[in-house]
C-alpha cells in the first residue's frame, strides 16, 4: 500500500467508499480501497481484543429457539471458548440453518427430532422495509420459527458477554418460495431458467446490498460473511466439484445481463453458447463410454482451442462473483468502516485445481478483511474421493482414479494423504489443515486474517469418516500454529456433538490460549 493512502482519514475513506462501485473496487489492483493493512488484520471491537485469536462458531436460529440463547452462549464459552458468532441469518439451505439433516444421527443437545416439515429457510431476522426499496424479491422472511429474530435476540446478549456477532449469509435460494425469483434466475445454454440466482442480475446485487445495509444499520454487529458455493459453466460441465455429478450440469449464465457483459468484453456470445453445447455433448458422450478417437483429455483441450469463448465465459462468471465481493465490501465499509467483511471460500478450493485457479488470494485480499477458507478435513476425505470420481468421469476418463488422484496430490501439494480407496474412511489429516492455512496466509501476504473453517460433525455417508474429539483438537491446533488469526467451527452447532465441540476448547488449552 502506498504511503499516501495510509494517511487518508476515516471520514474521507468512508466518503470515498460510499461512491465506490464494484468495478472501481476491482480495478484498484494495487490500491485496496479500504483501511490500512494493520487495521485490517484483526476484527477487534476493543483494542484489548486486537491480539486475541478469533474462535468463532457457525450457528443457526433454531438452536437458540430450541435450547435458549443464554444456554447456548454458556455452552459456547465454557466448552469451546468461543468469542465470535457466525449467525446464519439468511439462507434457504440446511447446510447452515435448521436442525440436523434427516438421516444423520441427532447430536446430544437440542430438540431430539428433525425439522423435516418445519424447515423453510429465508431470513431469520426481521427485514426492515426501508432498506429493500430497490429489490423485486418478496416473501423472504423465514416463517419456520415464528417472529424469532436471531439478530435482535442474540446480538445484544453476545455483546454483553464480549462475544462478537457476524451476519453469515449465503447464495442459496429456494425459487419456489420466493416471489419474482424467476426474474433473477440464471438462464442456461438452452434458454432455460434455472434455480440459481444470476450474479450479474442488478436486482440480486440490490438485494445483497440491502441485506448488508439492514444488518449494519439495524444491529450492533461486528462483521459480515457471505458465501457462494458455486462456480462457472466450464467447471460445472466437467464435474469439477465434490457433490453428486451425473454428466449433466446446468451451464449458465446466458441471461440478458450476462450477454451484455459478454459483449462488453468483446466475446462472441453465440460462439460461447455453441462452445458450451459442444462441451455438453462431449461430457454426455463420455458418460455413454463413447471414447473419442484421440482420447478424452485431448479432445477436451481441442474444444478449448476451437472455442476459446468457453474459457472467456467461465472467467466472466467468476469475475461476477468477485464483483459481488467488491460491492458488498464497499457497501459495508461505506456505512461503518469498522465492520469486518469476509468470505466463505468453498471447499472445492481444496479439491479442484480448476476451481482453485479461480480463488486467487492475491485478488481476494483486496476486497476482504478476513477469509474463512474451508478446510474440513474429516468430510474432506469422502468429498475428495467424490471429486476424483467426477473429474474421472469426464476429462480424465483415460486415467485410473488412483492415477488421477496421485497427479492431483502432486500438483496441489497434498503430500502423503490417503490413497483413493482409503480416502472416504480415513479423511484428510490435520497436516492438510496446516498446509492449506500456510498457503492462504502466504497468498494474502499476511494482509487479511485467515480463519480456517474447522469440520465438527459435518455429515458423511454411512461407514465414512466421522469426527472424533482428537480430530478437532489436531485441526484447531494445526490451524492456529500455522499462521491463522482464528478458526471458525463449522458448519452448524445443531449438528455438532458436545464432546467434539469441547475438543476445540481443549486444543486452546493445550496451546496455552485460554
Ligand atoms: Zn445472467
Amino acid at each position: 500500500m502506498q504511503k499516501s493512502e495510509k494517511h487518508v482519514n476515516n471520514s474521507s475513506r468512508r466518503n470515498f467508499l460510499k461512491g465506490v462501485t464494484s468495478a472501481s473496487v476491482l480495478s484498484l489492483s494495487s490500491h485496496p480501497p479500504s483501511v490500512s493493512g494493520r487495521e485490517r488484520n484483526f476484527p477487534p471491537t476493543t483494542p484489548a481484543q486486537a491480539n486475541k485469536k478469533i474462535i468463532a462458531i457457525q450457528v443457526g436460529a433454531v438452536s437458540f429457539v430450541d435450547e435458549g440463547v443464554d444456554k447456548v452462549l454458556d455452552i459456547f464459552q465454557e466448552r469451546a471458548r468461543v468469542n465470535a458468532l457466525m449467525l446464519a441469518v439468511f439462507t434457504y439451505g440446511r447446510g447452515i440453518a435448521g436442525r440436523q439433516v434427516p438421516g444423520q444421527p441427532l447430536p446430544d443437545h437440542g430438540a431430539q427430532e428433525y425439522d423435516t416439515k418445519a424447515f423453510h429457510g429465508g431470513s431469520y431476522a426481521a427485514l426492515h422495509p426501508q432498506y429493500y426499496g430497490k429489490t423485486i424479491l418478496k416473501d423472504l422472511r423465514a416463517p419456520d420459527l415464528g417472529d424469532f429474530d436471531i439478530l435482535a435476540a442474540v446480538v445484544p446478549k453476545a455483546k454483553a458477554r464480549g462475544i462478537q456477532s457476524y451476519c453469515w449469509f449465503e447464495d442459496v435460494y429456494n425459487p419456489g418460495l420466493i416471489a419474482n425469483f424467476e426474474k433473477v434466475a440464471e438462464v442456461d445454454i438452452y434458454g432455460r431458467r434455472t434455480g440459481q440466482a444470476c450474479l450479474n442480475n442488478p436486482d440480486i446485487r440490490h438485494f445483497l446490498n440491502s441485506l448488508v445495509e439492514d444488518y449494519i444499520k439495524s444491529h450492533e454487529i461486528d462483521g459480515i460473511m457471505w458465501g457462494s458455493e458455486r462456480q462457472g459453466p466450464l467447471n460445472n460441465a466437467i464435474g469439477s466439484r465434490h457433490g453428486g455429478f451425473n454428466g449433466r450440469a446446468s451451464l449458465t449464465c446466458f441471461c440478458e445481463h450476462c450477454r451484455a457483459r459478454g459483449r462488453e468484453r468483446g466475446i462472441s456470445v453465440e460462439r460461447a453458447r455453441q462452445g458450451y453445447i459442444e462441451l455438453d455433448k462431449f461430457v454426455r458422450a463420455a458418460w455413454a463410454d463413447q471414447r473419442p478417437n484421440d482420447g478424452y483429455f485431448i479432445t477436451f483441450w481441442r474444444l478449448l482451442l476451437n472455442y476459446p469463448e468457453i474459457l472467456a465465459w467461465e472467467k466472466l462468471w467468476t469475475d461476477s462473483k468477485d464483483e459481488i465481493y467488491g460491492e458488498i465490501y464497499g457497501t459495508a465499509k461505506g456505512i461503518n468502516n469498522r465492520i469486518q467483511v469476509g468470505w466463505h471460500i468453498w471447499h472445492n478450493n481444496s479439491f479442484s485445481p480448476f476451481f482453485r485457479a479461480e480463488q486467487d488470494y492475491e485478488k481476494l485480499r483486496q476486497t476482504s478483511d478476513y477469509l474463512k477458507v474451508v478446510m474440513y478435513n474429516n468430510c474432506g476425505g469422502p468429498r475428495l474421493a467424490q471429486y476424483m470420481k467426477n473429474i474421472h468421469s469426464s476429462i480424465f476418463r483415460d486415467a485410473r482414479p488412483e492415477e488421477a488422484r496421485a497427479f492431483h496430490y502432486r500438483i496441489m501439494g497434498y503430500g502423503d494423504e490417503a490413497t483413493f480407496d482409503k480416502l472416504p474412511t480415513t479423511g484428510l489429516s490435520a497436516d492438510y489443515v496446516a498446509r492449506e492455512t500456510r498457503r492462504a496466509v502466504s497468498g494474502v501476504r499476511g494482509e487479511v486474517a485467515i480463519y480456517p473453517g474447522i469440520d465438527i460433525d459435518i455429515p458423511t455417508g454411512q461407514n465414512e469418516k466421522k469426527t472424533q474429539p482428537a480430530d478437532v483438537r489436531a485441526s484447531v491446533k494445526a490451524a492456529l500454529t500455522s499462521g491463522a488469526a482464528g478458526v471458525i467451527l463449522s458448519r452448524k452447532y445443531s449438528e455438532m456433538k458436545l464432546a467434539n465441540l469441547a475438543a476445540a476448547g481443549e486444543a486452546l488449552k493445550e496451546l496455552g490460549m485460554t
